[in-house]
């Protein structure tokens, strides 16, 4: 068994706490650690001032095995990296001859006068290895201090990179023993909401290590990243896979795809394979549902068209309902979803259809409330499928909720 190792990241620099860069560096550290197993615990930012980079020194030495610091190496006042480990540890700080060579013929190359904070670059810690900067002056260090390894990098990305590639990863090659070969899947669940998902996986979610579980509520539904490390890329998928088996025995019903799927595809699949065309009635969606629908590809196969009958005359003009029978029902309801859809099939002679009519807001209708939606799916002869739900959100957001629940309705059908 490996040792389990715990890094951390300390980015130095009151640009960073201001907002007006990024901490890209920790981001793409971390990225990179990940590839060879090393779990990043922590990311610490710290602004330019010694006794506060010292204290977040003092609790990376604390809690950390592998620290990274980007930044504060440079030459002017406000980097104080050097001090801030200096005060912590005590370590002696000497000039690195290589390095100060590296400076002074840099200026007397350009025949410049190189002014003394500059000899500040050269300064590292006595015993440290110093990484060469084969993109820019400062160099990085590494330094084992009680026995967790230290690593400083500068903060200007491009060097950071440089220098992590050619000191830093193999550095981590050596002590993990060997590169670890990541495999992740997304895995697609509709119809179940991220608490609710969540509460079915809290275990898992809790014992989690590796494969690691993350669910996240999306536009679509909610989706799961599994994510494996392992020496090979067969060992990663086989861990991938065998949690994946984990997963989908306990909410299998609710997962329509794995990565690239989306529901649109999924649900135009389930037709085709089934030999079946669909048609639509869209009164609160206006079309939006067919317009999801045509996104995925091959969908003329399957799809007749859509009536977008928004009015109560054109409910009459391309249903064939009549004043009568809207004044009895009304056009907010179970039944003329029922009808809206039966019709669609029947005017556009397809075997199946879905209708959706309901209440977008902002102002109410026939006395139903603001998200108040009836979706009704048509099959073979008779209605199988009639809905009434409560959606929240402004006028759009029960819109598009409301499309989204026609094709999980479609889905949970024809499945
Ligand atoms: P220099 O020798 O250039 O002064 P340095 O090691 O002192 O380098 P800083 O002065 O902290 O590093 O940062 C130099 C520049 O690098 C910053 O102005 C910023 O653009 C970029 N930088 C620093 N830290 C980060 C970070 N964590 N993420 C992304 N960019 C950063
Ligand atoms: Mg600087």
């Amino acid at each position: 068994m490996t040792k389990n190792y715990q890094a951390e990241i300390v980015a130095v620099g009151t640009e960073l706490l201001l907002g007006q860069i990024a901490n890209t560096n920790a981001q793409w550290l971390s990225e990179q650690l990940a590839t060879y197993g090393i779990n990043v615990y922590n990311h610490t930012v710290v602004g330019d001032n010694l006794d506060r980079v010292e204290q977040a020194f003092r609790l990376a030495q604390s809690r950390s095995d592998i620290v990274i610091v980007t930044g504060g190496l440079g030459p002017t006042e406000d980097d104080l990296t050097r001090e801030g480990f200096e005060q912590l540890t005590g370590l002696e700080i000497i000039e690195d001859k290589t390095t100060m060579e590296k400076i002074e013929s840099y200026y007397k190359e350009r025949n410049r006068t190189m002014t003394p904070n500059n000899r500040k670059q050269a300064r590292v810690f006595k015993g440290a290895t110093v990484l060469k900067n084969n993109a820019g002056m400062a160099p990085g260090m590494y330094i084992d201090y009680q026995d967790t390894h230290w690593f400083f990098l500068p903060g200007v990305p491009r060097e950071m990179k440089q220098i992590s590639s050619e000191e830093l990863f193999p550095f981590l090659e050596n002590l993990t023993g060997k590169q670890q070969v990541i495999q992740s899947t997304v895995l697609k669940f509709i119809g179940i909401g991220e608490s609710n998902l969540e509460h079915e996986l809290t275990d898992m979610i809790h014992e989690q290590t590796n494969p690691t579980i993350a669910p996240l509520a999306q536009d679509q539904g909610v989706v799961i990243r599994v994510t494996a490390s392992a020496a090979s890329k067969a060992e990663a998928q086989k861990l991938v896979a065998d949690k994946k088996q984990e997963i989908l025995a306990r909410i299998g019903a609710y997962c329509f795809g794995e990565d690239e799927q989306t529901i649109e595809n999924k649900v135009m699949e389930l037709l085709a394979e089934k030999g079946k065309t669909l048609a639509a009635a869209e009164s609160l969606t206006g079309g939006l549902f067919s317009s999801n629908l045509v996104s995925a590809a091959g969908a003329s196969n399957v799809f007749a068209g859509s009536l977008v009958t928004y009015q109560t005359a054109a409910k009459e003009a391309l249903l064939g309902l009549t004043p009568e029978w809207i004044s009895e029902y009304g056009v907010v309801s179970k039944e003329c979803a029922e009808a809206m859809a039966e019709q669609a099939a029947t005017k556009l002679n397809t075997p199946t259809a879905i209708s959706f009519t309901g209440v977008a807001g902002p102002e109410t209708q026939e006395e139903k409330p603001v998200g108040q939606v009836y979706i009704a799916i048509y099959d073979e002869g008779k209605i199988v499928e009639s809905s009434s739900i409560l959606l929240s959100g402004n006028r759009n957001n029960i819109r598009e909720r409301a499309a989204l629940k026609g094709f999980e309705l479609l889905y949970q059908y024809l499945k």
